[in-house]
């Protein structure tokens, strides 16, 4: 893999994940990996559960 660093017009943008200097390899992202963070926080999002967390209550038997 070779990259080069010419400025040929297109605008970088910063990761969005870590600001980081997105590639063109990822765009908009600096890496696949962010890209899959990205998607997998999209994803979350969209199938957000209300869960109701009882922090004092611990059933060691929870039946399920
Ligand atoms: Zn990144």
């Amino acid at each position: 893999m070779s990259e080069e660093t010419s400025s040929s017009g297109r605008r970088m943008r910063p990761c969005p994940i870590c600001s980081k200097l997105s590639t063109p390899d990822a765009y908009p992202f600096c890496s696949k990996r962010c890209a899959d963070i990205d998607l997998h926080r999209w994803f979350n999002e969209s199938y957000t559960v209300p869960v109701v967390e009882t922090d004092d209550i611990e059933d060691p038997e929870d039946p399920k």
